[in-house]
């Protein structure tokens, strides 16, 4: 027979999220929008501590929308972190923009500031002014904010946050999600609190936020009939989803509780290693670790990445390599790319482990003394 299950990172209903469903259901407001929308919105905004908020259909179209609205056209550039998951980067290319890559450092993983003015100055040299930068919290660490965004106001070109995966997390005790001129969050069903799907874009620019409702409800102009100045999107999120969201948002502080207790374990059982790595805190980042990742140097072990995650797959196990650089993706081949091989070694050694908030400490144990067996050789 085979053991049980386990997920990288499965939804975790706390049980309050059906009330509020039910709720949505008796007040028959099924059909999109409604007082939950709404209601999810200022819930979220209160927790960042101020702004203005848009609640979507997912992370991308999050991200698609702040791109439209910083007037992203085809041929212009975009530049992007390349360690990152695809829906950062998929939205340039709707828009027919190029996208540029930037690679990673190593304290935090996430874009390497050095290379961002760099490749800043050599793009403008090249006669293009990007018209944005994205740039991402890996795992839930902050990326070094405070000198992407001098970068950013330096050159003045606006800075996109994105913060899909660092919902709790802070960066010199502010919250990600109130970063750059816009920042956007996913509800994916991985995510720290999920809507089974979805997404939301944030700003303490009222403008932006308004504008994205606009855009993400078929941009409807003020009229008796349909009548449409711009192309709009159906991006906008339902009132059930958006019941789930606030009762998940409800149990955020004990979400994030549970994933750095995870991590602990983890790090206090495996610390010991030479050849494992976490993804480092530096001081003024703490992370919601989102994801417990890792690297295992193969030189240090007997061992390497794909056999532990093979070890762990054997034993009904999910486990993940980390995201592949967006700059060695076959769709992205043709993009700029700006760096050398930090996050190409990041993605050939690193492992996610299994960080669903509902694990036991009996299925920690089952996860960690697989591992141990592999490192210990
Ligand atoms: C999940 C994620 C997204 C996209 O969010 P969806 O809601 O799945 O569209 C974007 N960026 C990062 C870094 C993500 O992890």
């Amino acid at each position: 027979m085979q053991p049980d299950k386990i997920w990288l990172s499965p939804p975790h209903m706390e049980g309050n999220e059906l009330e509020l469903v039910k709720e949505a259901f008796a007040s028959n407001w099924i059909a999109p929008l409604g007082p939950h929308v709404d209601g999810f919105e200022e819930d979220m905004t209160r927790y960042l501590g101020g702004g203005y908020a848009a609640a979507l259909s997912s992370g991308t179209a999050a991200v698609h929308l702040a791109l439209i609205m910083l007037d992203v056209q085809a041929g212009d550039e975009v530049i992007c972190q390349s360690f990152t998951f695809s829906g950062s980067a998929n939205p340039i290319l709707y828009q027919q923009a190029v996208p540029v890559f930037i690679d990673s450092e190593q304290e935090t993983w996430n874009m390497d500031p050095q290379l961002l003015e760099d490749a800043i100055k050599d793009r403008i040299q090249k006669g293009k002014r990007p018209k944005a930068v994205i740039a991402v919290h890996l795992y839930g660490q902050p990326a070094k904010m405070d000198e992407i965004e001098r970068i950013c106001n330096d050159y003045e070109i606006p800075l996109i946050e994105d913060a899909a995966e660092a919902l709790g997390s802070t960066y010199n005790n502010r919250k990600a999600g109130t970063f750059g001129v816009m920042s956007i969050l996913s509800f994916n069903g991985n995510k720290i609190i999920t809507t089974s799907g979805g997404g939301m874009l944030l700003s303490r620019d009222k403008q932006y936020v308004d504008k994205a409702r606009f855009l993400s409800t078929q941009a409807r102009d003020k009229a008796p009939h349909y009548e449409h100045s711009h192309i709009g999107y159906n991006y906008r999120m339902s009132n059930i989803l958006a019941a789930l969201g606030r009762g998940q948002l409800k149990v955020l502080p004990k979400r994030l509780q549970q994933k750095r207790d995870i991590y602990a374990y983890y790090s206090q059982r495996l610390g010991r290693y030479s050849s494992v790595t976490f993804q480092p805190e530096p001081d003024f980042g703490v992370s919601n670790r989102w994801l417990t990742a890792l690297t295992i140097d193969p030189q240090r072990s007997g061992t390497d990445r794909e056999q532990i995650r093979t070890a762990l797959q054997n034993q009904n196990i999910d486990s993940r390599p980390l995201w592949k650089p967006m700059h060695m993706q076959p769709v992205f081949k043709s993009a700029p790319f700006y760096g050398s091989s930090v996050s190409e070694g990041l993605f050939a050694d690193g492992l996610c482990l299994p960080s669903g908030t509902a694990l036991t400490e009996q299925q920690l144990n089952r996860i960690t003394s697989i591992i141990e067996e592999k490192l210990d050789g």
